[in-house]
């Protein structure tokens, strides 16, 4: 019997009581999301790092929050968005012209174009955001959402990620992983921890226990930091998804005024393309006119 492989968030915490881990493998998503795409190179590495850390953040929402991030740059506007759930639905899409036309002016180094430009985290409840602006100043969104959190949360986190492309446009690895001190813990655990992680090379690290073929996520867990004991909380799979409808975009275009819908109808069929996740809705002229208000 063949299983499929899925993508899926791991949460962990410290038999010592004092940390909480996440842990998001987001290589197959990242795949999906760089062909829906049509990326590659740099811009493929990006939004499957910025998909990884999304997933990251929405592992400590409660059930049916989201949290959204957008990616502006001073000059440009918006060069990235995504946007994930706690039940393992993320979505996002970059610019890609915009993207390629900065890495031009920078030498190819991403983060050389993204210091400078401003992170817009949105957590979401009931359709209320609150939202945080965070000036990206490391260039990656690893160290930048380390920093925000630190600030935030008043509480040391550490923020890891790292994507491996297998070719132009194909991702052999994303990960992202989030380590975060849970309050009150004594400062010799935090020393300790930071050792740790400092002498963990994630990329390393983690493929070398997936050529390994680690199977049984129990000895994963001994693995993944040297030194601590990991109790599993919980674990979940994380797709690539959209939910975006003909139904979900006709609600917007019903917000035209009359003669606009009339005018399109009067133009033929009508595509929509939706930026998260590139499918194609059509609208005909019938479907335009059954819009416009008695
Ligand atoms: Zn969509």
């Amino acid at each position: 019997m063949a299983i499929k492989q899925r993508d899926r968030v791991y949460r962990w915490i410290t038999e010592c009581g004092h940390f909480r881990i996440s842990l998001v493998d987001a290589s197959r998503l990242a795949n999906d999301a760089i062909a829906r795409h049509n990326l590659s190179g740099s811009s493929a590495a990006f939004l499957s790092e910025a998909l990884g850390v999304t997933l990251l953040a929405a592992s400590l929402l409660k059930s049916d929050q989201l949290v959204s991030f957008k990616i502006s740059h001073p000059e440009q506007g918006e060069l990235l968005a995504t946007e994930a759930s706690r039940s393992g639905e993320v979505r996002g899409y970059l610019q890609d012209e915009k993207l390629l036309a900065l890495l031009q002016d920078n030498n190819g180094e991403l983060g050389r174009v993204l210091i400078g430009s401003t992170m817009q985290l949105s957590w979401w409840h009931d359709r209320k955001p609150r939202h945080s602006y965070v000036p990206i100043e490391h260039g990656s969104l690893a160290a930048d959402l380390n920093g925000y959190f630190l600030q935030s949360e008043q509480i040391p986190c550490f923020v890891l990620q790292t994507t491996q492309m297998a070719t132009e446009s194909r991702v052999e690895l994303s990960w992202a992983a989030l380590i975060q001190a849970l309050p009150d813990s004594p400062a010799d655990a935090l020393q300790t921890m930071a050792q740790t992680l400092r002498a963990l090379d994630l990329a390393d690290h983690i493929t070398a226990m997936l050529s390994t073929k680690i199977s049984d996520p129990q000895e994963f867990n001994h693995k993944l930091l040297p030194g601590f004991d990991l109790r599993e909380l919980d674990r979940y799979p994380v797709d690539f998804y959209c939910r975006c409808s003909k139904e979900s975009f006709g609600r917007s275009l019903r917000t035209l005024p009359d003669h606009e819908l009339l005018d399109m109808a009067e133009e033929g069929t009508q595509e929509i393309v939706c930026s998260y996740c590139q499918d194609h809705w059509y609208y005909t002229p019938d479907d335009l006119r059954a819009m416009v208000k008695e």
